[in-house]
């Protein structure tokens, strides 16, 4: 996954939560907004009922105040019709002592007779006749004697404590009016008439006036009014006002002074712009209601909870696979540390954190030389620790600010900030000391590329790639473990791209040409074969050596196409041999580790030795440890199965590693062609002349023949003839050299110097 994508997926994965997240919450708060909707309807709908139920009910009250009005002005109209029909009973008094028997008809608990001067008769159901009294000042009286009938609430006359309801109605005689007759309640009658016992008795019903007083006030224990419906600003006036006027029945809600809820049902008696006032908490019905209500509260709630449990939930175990395919993604399986993505994407943000130019910032790239020994020689497990060990030296030592990842295999990455070279030296020999503090008994070399950032644009695989090259530069070299990056390396990669542009047609073309390095039996000190070796006869740059390009071709693949070139040159010669009648001596061709990896080995060899009918005995092949190591599976059963075909293997360079003993317990091989690093060493010392001689027998004890390379003096090959080796290969004897000269060299001369 390149880390663009893994960046693109990220911010996908991002908004894609984002997105989730906003869609939850708005299901809540659809929810949480549909619960306070439907409990607003409810509560609506509930007032609105309640609302009615209890204008209903002062209707009622209202009806009942109104028959006992119009009831009793009938019988005092019937009354005053009968003295207005018979005039002589005023004159002759018969009127005012006729009361004690027209009370007996009536509901009043009083009667009287006003003459025209305020002076009024009362006959007392109970009381009998009241002593006169003048009425004059009394609002009855003054609207009587305008021919008005009256009915009102007033103070008793005579019964200081009481309050009565006083109707009047005028007497008129020719259209005059010559008299008044009154009838009189106790306000009591009015009272039980408008009670309304329904709802807990918590209702309160009052008779208010056109100005809001109280006409008639309910002393029920809920009641807060005292003379007027504007003693409290619970409600604004105005609504107070509109509802006085009203004609037909009107409610309103309001908070009392102790914040009670409570509705007002205003209902028009009919008489004096009076009307039933009936005020109600909303508690004492809602009891149906509120028990509704917290249902859906808590159903609502519930619903909530659920939603965001289950958001919660789904969000968790998203986070959590999220987590695992990031780590999946992200996190280096063995190590637990950064892997190459996550590297590039933190080192990405290093990058941007750091554009001041102050900071100064390196890569590093840091592999173990024979760390594929470990795994070879111990196992993959013991490998894994080992890793595990590094990166946790690696976290270590890094300062704030710094990333490393394990990018494969053993190759590890840093991204570093530093002040001086001296700081990042330190820090590799720091990390160098502890690796080696490893307790194991093969010993690990790292080594270090170090690229330090000029630019900060240059892309991270590039950082890398720079690094890696300048380890490149080190590998194998046993007194330095790190490189800087630097501009001879630019300079070399682009000797390498300008060697990339040119191979193919090199190779088309025939540039590259087959040398042959003569082998000497060291008995006989005659020639006894010879090693096929690569030069590029480069048209301007002249004879290029191998080692100026086989490690590039490696790298590249093109060593492929380039060995079966070579092996075919190989193949010609022999042949060539064969039919100018000479003796062929085998030649051994190298065969790159990279064979293993793409080609048919034993096809394409058995193809070319058929094709130029050569005897197979003629056709060595030298393969290094490093192709034994790579793939060891396919490379071993190859081996094998050439060698059954009849050829022979020889193992290049035995020594220069650290696993070719290792290699020998496993494949059978025939001829080891020992390193010039033995040789020189058995020159030197004694200690490197037992291992030379041990070496000899050892092969001697598997059967293999021993081919010493690089013997360069006669001190040498009289050190081998000790040891016991067979053959030699060197400048002592010959350089590798043309086809040409190497067939004079073995068929014209015969014999070497000795
Ligand atoms: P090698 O296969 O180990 O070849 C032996 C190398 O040792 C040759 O280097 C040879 O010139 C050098 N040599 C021989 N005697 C002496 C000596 O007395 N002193 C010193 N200092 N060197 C000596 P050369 O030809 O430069 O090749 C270098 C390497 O390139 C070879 O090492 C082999 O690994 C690779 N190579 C050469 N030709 C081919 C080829 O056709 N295919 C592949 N895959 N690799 C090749
Ligand atoms: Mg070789
Ligand atoms: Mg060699």
């Amino acid at each position: 996954m390149s880390t663009s994508n893994v960046v693109v997926k990220l911010e996908k994965s991002r908004k894609q939560r984002m997105y989730i997240f906003f869609a939850f919450t708005s299901i809540v708060l659809a929810l949480v907004l549909l619960g306070v909707l439907l409990i607003q309807l409810l509560l609506k709908n509930e007032r609105y009922e309640i609302e009615n139920h209890i204008t209903q009910v002062a209707k009622q009250s209202a009806i009942a105040v109104n028959v006992l009005i119009n009831g009793d002005f009938q019988t005092l109209n019937l009354y005053a019709q009968l003295i207005e029909q018979n005039p002589s009973l005023l004159t002759d008094n018969y009127a005012k002592q006729n009361l004690k028997y027209t009370i007996k008809n009536t509901r009043f608990y009083s009667v009287g007779l006003v003459d025209l001067d305020g002076n009024v008769t009362i006959y007392d159901s109970q009381k009998g006749f009241i002593p006169p009294i003048n009425v004059k000042e009394y609002k009855y009286f003054q609207e009587s004697i305008k021919g008005n009938r009256y009915m009102g609430f007033l103070g008793s006359y005579y019964d200081n404590d009481k309050l009565i309801v006083l109707y009047s109605v005028p007497v008129i005689i020719n259209g005059q009016v010559k008299a008044i007759l009154t009838g009189a309640h106790s306000a009591q009658d009015y009272t039980n008439a408008i009670d309304i016992t329904a709802f807990n008795d918590e209702a309160v019903v009052h008779i208010v006036d056109g100005e809001g007083n109280l006409v008639l006030r309910d002393d029920s224990p809920y009641t807060l009014l005292q003379k007027s419906i504007f003693e409290y600003n619970d409600v604004p006036v105005g609504k107070k006002k509109k509802a006085l006027k009203a004609t037909q029945p009107v409610s309103y809600w309001f908070k009392d002074v102790n914040g009670v809820n409570k509705v007002a049902a205003f209902i028009p008696i009919g008489y004096n712009n009076w009307k039933i006032l009936a005020i109600l908490p909303f508690s004492s019905i809602s009891h149906n209601t509120n028990s509704i209500l917290r249902y859906t509260v808590v159903f609502f709630l519930i619903i909530n909870l659920i939603v965001i449990i289950g958001a919660r939930y789904i969000f968790a175990l998203r986070q959590k696979s999220t987590n695992m395919i990031m780590d999946i993604a992200l996190k280096d399986d063995v190590t637990g540390s950064l892997n190459k993505t996550s590297f590039y994407l933190e080192g990405e943000k290093i990058l941007l954190q750091h554009c001041t130019d102050e900071i100064k910032l390196a890569v590093l790239v840091m592999d173990i030389d024979g760390f594929k020994i470990i795994n070879e020689v111990y196992n993959t497990r013991t490998g894994d620790d080992i890793l595990r060990k590094i990166s946790n030296i690696l976290s270590k030592n890094l300062i704030e600010n710094s990333i490393y990842a394990r990018l494969n295999d053993d190759v590890f990455a840093i991204m570093c900030e530093y002040q001086d070279d001296d700081e990042l030296i330190l820090l590799i020999k720091n990390i160098c000391d502890e690796i080696n503090s490893i307790e194991l008994n093969i010993k690990m070399v790292p080594s270090f590329g170090i690229y330090k950032l000029v630019n900060k644009d240059v892309p991270i695989n590039k950082m890398i790639d720079n690094a890696s090259l300048a380890k490149r530069t080190i590998k194998g070299l046993v007194d330095n473990n790190y490189a800087f990056y630097n501009e001879e390396l630019s300079l070399s990669i682009l000797a390498d791209k300008e060697i990339e542009a040119e191979m193919k047609s090199a190779l088309e073309n025939g540039q590259f040409v087959i040398y042959l390095q003569p082998k000497i039996d060291i008995k006989t000190m005659s020639p006894c074969g010879s090693e096929a070796l690569i030069r590029w006869q480069h048209p301007t740059k002249g004879l290029i050596s191998p080692n100026n390009f086989i490690p590039l071709f490696e790298r590249n693949g093109f060593i492929v196409d380039v060995d079966k070139y070579m092996w075919e040159q190989a193949c010609k010669v022999i042949r060539s041999w064969l039919d100018n009648g000479l003796t062929p001596l085998p030649v051994s061709v190298n065969i790159s580790r990279i064979h293993f990896k793409y080609e048919n080995l034993v096809d394409e060899i058995e193809n070319l030795v058929n094709k130029y009918n050569i005897p197979k005995s003629c056709l060595e092949l030298e393969l290094t440890e490093s192709a034994f190591l790579n793939n060891e599976g396919a490379v071993n059963s190859t081996i094998l199965r050439l060698q059954e075909l009849g050829y022979v293997i020889a193992m290049d360079d035995f020594g220069m590693g650290y696993s070719s003993l290792n290699m020998l317990r496993k494949l059978p091989v025939n001829v080891l062609k020992l390193d010039r690093g033995f040789i020189n060493e058995a020159t030197c010392t004694q200690r490197g002349f037992i291992v030379l001689n041990h070496v000899v027998q050892m092969a001697r004890d598997l059967n293999a023949k021993v081919v010493c390379e690089g013997i360069e003096s006669s001190q040498q090959v009289s050190i081998l003839q000790s040891a016991g080796c067979d053959i030699a290969q060197g400048f002592y004897y010959a350089k590798p050299m043309p086809v040409d000269e190497y067939n004079n060299f073995v068929y014209n001369n015969g014999k070497v110097m000795g």
